[in-house]
């Protein structure tokens, strides 16, 4: 006998969490996002700024932390 066995659930099953690594280096057991394959801890929220004025406001940003804490951690002479 043939007949495939469309068991859909059971598909959708397979992919119940995020997955992503955590710090701790086990599997995010999170929720996905809607439509997505990681929670809104990684990345299913947002990918990231999209306007290349965004990203240019936020790599200057991390160069002035950068700055900063050269600043801090560096002893003067
Ligand atoms: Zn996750």
């Amino acid at each position: 006998m043939g007949g495939l066995d469309r068991n859909e659930s059971h598909l959708a099953a397979s992919k119940p969490s995020c997955g992503a690594r955590t710090r701790k280096g086990a599997p995010c057991k999170a929720k996905p996002m809607p439509g997505k394959s990681r929670c809104k801890f990684h990345g299913g929220a947002s990918t990231g700024p999209k306007s290349s004025e965004g990203r240019l406001r936020i790599a200057d940003a991390q160069r002035q932390r950068w700055a900063k804490w050269k600043e801090e951690k560096l002893p003067k002479e």
